[in-house]
């Protein structure tokens, strides 16, 4: 992984820095250890037992203001100012969500409920939700957004990434950014989410505008550029222009790629060097091997499987190819209305061929990947400390027990959250 290599590295001056939940000022030289931890994850092989998780039983974690700055065994943990008592129970990092869609208004229940009673899914249901998007005000918006990035808070995701694309108008895409960027640093510009429907009959036209003036407002606004490369949404010369666009502009590529058919998207991410090709459900052989041989990360989302009862991606095959795997939850109000990254591990684990330990390394290291990020998403020295206590004695249990609340403790840049 090389993050040097982005356009824009988190927290750049032009960018709020403030993210999940509330936090105060970390920058003081307090230190804290977190004792008695009963199984550490800390996705740095060379601290723990040498798999990929680096796990340390009977462990402890300092940290110095937003940072850890130590990780090891809790027998020869250093003297610290503050000490929390984990009980014995597990520590893991904080989950990396690197794929949702938060900025929206309305819900999809009925939608839901017809698919659930037999009828598939298409593309053009994102069309209900851009109708009740654009009818909200701007705090409608927040006020939804930051209701979603709470529960997820309560449920160990420290970052998330979130997108435009239920705006489909300059005006209504840059909104969406702009609010999103005040609550974190991970912003992705999706004016190629669907064919807006006042296009319907030029989409041409729609693709100059997503390339051309939209995507001059939202530039600022966002780190990131995304299109959704489906039959139903853009082709793959669509999404080419699309995403090179947004890169002429220091934007950096994702895809939604290959969800609901085979197609160009997953070559297309490998093509321009995307952080992440998303969903990955209908691959060929040759998909598989570009992914194996780039550093764009395969990003599975279940709970879109779940939730249109669609056939899973499979994971077991992108990992024994050499692919990197990342876990998010999609969160969106048409696909995948869950914000709970510990259902989408234990869906990896139960249906998509993930053992418990690459499914906990996929929502965590794997995440931070998908967003070219190596502050996050593990648990060693100079890393953010962003830590999820478990209420169970190892990582596990976040598949063993599916549905259960397990975390009981988040800390995000040092910072202990209330839940
Ligand atoms: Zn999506």
């Amino acid at each position: 992984m090389n993050s040097t290599s982005t356009p824009s590295s988190p927290g750049s001056p032009n960018r709020t820095n403030s993210a999940i939940g509330s936090t105060t000022d970390t920058t003081t030289g307090t230190t804290t250890v977190i004792t008695n931890i009963g199984s550490l994850v800390t996705n740095d092989p060379s601290l723990g037992d040498e798999s990929p998780l680096g796990l340390i039983l009977d462990a402890a974690v300092v940290i110095e203001g937003d940072r850890v700055v130590w990780t090891g065994e809790n027998s020869k943990a250093p003297a610290t100012d503050n000490r929390v008592d984990a009980g014995g129970r597990a520590v893991l990092p904080g989950f990396v969500d690197s794929h949702s869609h938060l900025v929206f208004a309305g819900d999809r229940t009925q939608e839901f409920n017809a698919r659930m009673s037999g009828r598939s899914y298409t593309a053009g249901g994102i069309r209900t939700t851009v109708a009740a998007t654009r009818a909200a005000t701007d705090a409608e918006l927040e006020a939804n957004l930051t209701r979603y990035l709470r529960e997820a808070l309560r449920q160990g995701t420290t970052t998330f990434e979130t997108k435009s694309g239920y705006g489909l108008t300059v005006e209504d895409e840059a909104r969406a950014l702009r609010i999103a960027a005040a609550h974190t640093d991970e912003v992705t510009y999706l004016g190629a989410h669907i064919v807006s429907p006042d296009y319907a009959d030029d989409p041409a036209a729609y693709v100059a505008l997503v390339t051309g003036e939209m995507l001059d407002a939202c530039v600022p606004y966002a780190r990131w550029v995304d299109v959704f490369c489906e039959k139903g949404a853009f082709d793959g010369d669509q999404a080419r222009a699309i995403l090179t666009a947004g890169k002429a502009k220091g934007l950096h590529p994702r895809i939604h790629a290959n969800q609901l058919s085979y197609g160009p998207g997953v070559q297309l991410a490998v093509e321009l060097d995307a952080a992440s090709a998303d969903h990955c459900t209908h691959l060929t052989d040759a998909d598989v091997d570009a992914l194996a041989n780039s550093r764009t990360v395969a990003t599975l989302l279940p709970g879109a499987e779940f939730s249109t009862r669609a056939q899973w991606p499979d994971a077991r095959r992108l990992l024994d190819a050499g692919v990197t795997v990342a876990l998010s939850t999609d969160c969106n109000p048409g696909s995948s209305f869950t914000s709970s990254v510990p259902f989408c591990i234990a869906l990896a684990v139960r249906d998509m061929g993930m053992t418990p330990d690459e499914a906990a390394w996929s929502a965590t290291a794997g995440g931070a990947q998908a967003l070219r990020r190596d502050d996050i998403g593990r648990i060693a020295p100079g890393a953010y400390a962003d830590l999820t206590l478990l209420d169970a004695p190892s990582h596990v249990h976040l598949a063993y027990r599916p549905g259960v609340p397990l975390v009981s403790g988040v800390w995000r840049r040092g910072v202990p959250m209330i839940l």
